[in-house]
């Protein structure tokens, strides 16, 4: 079976978040299942950078405005085809926004293109279709509005990121006037990406069972519950899982120690290595990391506000994050008043991410909502203890220590109710006590450490979901 992906990020050539992790990692996971993927990208700078000797699969003489072309290449045993459009991608800064941080005022023309080139592209003799998140989103509606027989699914990462535009760009989309309509691209008076993707998609998946769930209420549906709820059984959860390539403590060449399930003890070699990264005082006291990007929806306010009391129970916390300066600013000033007990690095480095991870105690996922979420299974895998919210993929992938779970040695991490306050500040007065009992803690570290959650799983579940999609098909 051959399925195209199209994605705006794809770890290791670009990412900004776990949505390049999961596109990364699918063409791996799927290939046991007979499934070959090939992925489609933006040709960045920095992803053209990253290839050698590519190939011309397709040109276009005018492409919303400028020529353009497809390249093919292959990297690392995965087969990539570049959307080769300077005048759309050629640029300084991150993906969607330029070297100051404001969005491209032309996104939607940036990812119109791509989305319609994936539809051009899926119709040269591929089985499917896998569009992720609202950059990709239009790729189903411009299948379904050229009438091209490929059944395609799209899978929300984050269903607050939803691509949404003035009315006024609906007739450079290059899409006939019926498209305008309530099942079709019209969002709220404008045009919505990831709205239309949601109604033109055979299947619509999202990253966790859980948010499948939480999607359909207001709360977390962002004003797409409606139309979520509507499609009823096309939407559906899986999981992603971890690349064990990437993330395994045996192995992790950026640890200064390697370890396994059967001696997390030797974890200390990192753990020393990480205050002395960050500059924290060395002792065996409780060490807490974070590494996020630094928005409302991680929690990122909540936990600024409770670092004078985990400071206070006796613990430490190095914080890696990017993000909003606001939020900088505030856990800047807790490491100010916390001088070698609380440490922020601002940036984002990834080789220090899998020492946190290899050397922290418990990781602090305060997030108001996370669609499946990453860390927290880097974190298990890594013996750093999850603390999370219960919400989304967190719910999903933690198993909290309550007494019942401790003594039935099935405790991964522990669970707080809500985002908030006083739930986070108890949650971390939770940690610190069950961290001082030696025992239960290596126990939970051990059960984190042999839980599954490898793209193997995940892998099957998008495998099958595939061949039912083809079948129907
Ligand atoms: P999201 O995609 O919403 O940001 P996830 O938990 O799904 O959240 O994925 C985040 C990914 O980005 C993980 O791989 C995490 O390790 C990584 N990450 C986040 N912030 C940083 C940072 N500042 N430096 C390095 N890696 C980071």
């Amino acid at each position: 079976m051959k399925v195209l992906g199209v994605a705006s990020e794809c770890y290791p050539l670009v990412k900004t978040g776990g949505l390049a992790d999961v596109v990364g990692a699918l063409p791996g996971a799927l290939a046991p299942h007979g499934i070959h993927v090939t992925t489609l990208l933006p040709a960045y700078p920095a992803v053209l950078d990253g290839i050698k000797k590519p190939r011309v699969v397709r040109r276009y003489e005018q492409l919303f405005g400028a020529p353009a072309r497809v390249l093919g290449v292959e990297l690392s045993g995965r087969d990539l085809l570049l959307l080769d459009a300077p005048a759309l991608f050629d640029r300084p800064g991150a993906p969607y926004a330029d070297p100051r941080g404001q969005e491209w005022h032309d996104n939607w023309r940036r990812f119109a293109a791509l989305a319609s080139v994936a539809a051009d592209l899926a119709a040269d003799g591929y089985d499917l279709l896998h569009a992720h998140d609202w950059q990709a989103a239009m790729a189903p509606a411009y299948l379904r509005y050229r009438d091209i027989p490929v059944p395609s699914l799209l899978t929300i990462h984050n269903i607050a990121f939803q691509g949404k535009f003035g009315a006024e760009i609906f007739p450079e989309l290059g899409l006939p006037a019926r498209a305008w309509a309530l099942d079709g691209v019209e969002y709220y008076g404008g045009v919505g990406f990831l709205k239309a993707g949601i109604a033109a998609a055979g299947m619509v998946t999202t990253v966790s069972p859980t948010y499948a769930e939480e999607i359909r209420s207001p709360d977390f549906g962002m004003g797409l519950e409606g139309l979520i709820a509507a499609r009823g059984d096309r939407v559906r959860g899986i999981l992603n899982g971890i690349d064990p390539a990437i993330w395994n403590p045996e192995v992790d060449p950026a640890l200064v120690r390697t370890f396994g399930d059967r001696a997390p003890a030797r974890r200390v070699a990192n753990k020393r290595a990480v205050e002395k990264a960050f500059g924290l005082v060395k002792d065996d006291g409780m060490l807490f990391v974070v590494i996020s990007r630094l928005t409302w929806q991680k929690g990122m306010d909540v936990l600024a506000r409770q670092v004078d009391h985990l400071v206070g129970l006796g613990a430490r916390l190095a914080i890696l994050g990017d993000g909003e300066a606001g939020l900088a600013a505030a856990l800047h000033a807790a490491e100010y008043r916390h001088p070698g007990r609380v440490a922020i690095r601002h940036g984002y480095d990834e080789a220090l991410s899998h020492l946190m991870q290899g050397g922290g105690d418990a990781i602090l996922i305060p997030s108001r909502f996370e669609p499946c979420g990453l860390t927290q299974l880097y974190g298990l895998a890594y013996g750093c203890v999850p603390v999370v919210a219960r919400t989304g993929g967190l719910a999903d992938t933690v198993i909290d220590a309550n007494e019942a779970a401790i003594a039935a040695g099935v405790a991964t991490g522990l669970q707080f109710d809500h985002a908030d306050d006083a739930h986070l500040g108890r949650a971390i007065e939770r940690a610190v006590r069950l961290h001082a009992r030696p025992d239960v803690w290596k126990r939970m570290q051990q059960q984190g450490m042999r839980a599954d959650f490898s793209w193997r799983q995940s892998g099957a579940r998008y495998a099958e979901l595939y061949k039912e999609m083809r079948e129907e098909a």
